[in-house]
C-alpha cells in the first residue's frame, strides 16, 4: 500500500487516496461496513452495475476522509 492510500477500487484495484473523490453504489447490500464497495471512477461503478445486474442503482459521489 502506498503511504497515502485509503482504500482500493473494488473493480480495478486502483488506489483511492485520502481526501480523494470516489464513487459508491447506492444499493444497500453493496455498502455493508464489513465489505463496502468503492470505485475510483464512474466507469468502474458502471462495470460493477453490469456485473451485479443492478436495477435502479445510482452512483454516489463520496469523499475519502482527510488524513
Ligand atoms: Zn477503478
Ligand atoms: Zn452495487
Amino acid at each position: 500500500m502506498e503511504p497515502n492510500s485509503w482504500a482500493r477500487c473494488s473493480i480495478c484495484g486502483k488506489t483511492i487516496h485520502y481526501d480523494q473523490i470516489y464513487y459508491a453504489c447506492s444499493v444497500s447490500g453493496c455498502n455493508r461496513k464489513s465489505a463496502p464497495h468503492r470505485f475510483c471512477s464512474v466507469d468502474c461503478w458502471d462495470a460493477h452495475v453490469a456485473d451485479r445486474n443492478h436495477r435502479n442503482a445510482e452512483c454516489v459521489e463520496e469523499q475519502a476522509p482527510a488524513r
